[in-house]
């Protein structure tokens, strides 16, 4: 996704601080439109994650810096042993294990930061070795997101069809 760097000023930065970061490093984004002429924001929060992409130039011709997609929004982030996990990075990861269904939900049961991710998903019925299933994804998360878990897989339609991405955050 290009930015028009003529029309505004985006910027990445560390949700709880405040602290710009680097090119690649994900964060919230922040922008200051250069044009708006009825309401000036400066370094406007927009609650998005996502991050800036290292300059080189782009196939399409444009010479204008790129950022990735949103990622999710920052009041969605779990925070799991000094990471951020959004809900969109378990989603990932569920989706390249065959034998796991499409609905997980991420159980938020204590204010703060978790020293593991709670997560319940769902398995397909054909599945035999339940438990075997079960390492796999906690193996997974471990390696794709640095994170200790607690898995608990469940048959496939025991979970509520969540229609926002929100809704896969659970506080219980
Ligand atoms: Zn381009």
């Amino acid at each position: 996704m290009h930015l028009f760097a003529d029309c505004g000023i985006a910027e990445i930065v560390d949700p709880e601080t405040e602290k710009a970061l680097g090119i690649g490093e994900e964060g919230e984004i922040v922008v200051t439109p250069l044009w708006n002429e009825a309401v000036p924001l400066i370094r406007y929060k927009t609650g998005d994650v996502g991050r800036l992409l290292p300059y080189q130039p782009c196939p399409c011709g444009r010479t204008h810096p790129k950022m990735s997609m949103v990622k999710g929004r920052v009041a969605h982030i779990a925070k799991v042993d000094g990471k951020r996990v959004l809900p969109i990075d378990v989603e990932e990861i569920i989706a390249g294990i065959p034998g796991l269904g499409e609905e997980y939900q991420i159980i938020l049961d204590q204010p703060g930061e978790l020293d593991r991710l709670k997560l319940k998903a769902e398995y397909q019925p054909e599945i035999k070795d339940v438990a075997a299933l079960k390492n796999q994804l906690g193996e997974a998360l471990y390696r794709d997101l640095g994170v200790e878990s607690e898995v608990e897989l469940v048959p496939l339609r025991s979970l509520a069809r969540a229609l926002f991405k929100a809704q896969r955050l659970i506080h219980s």
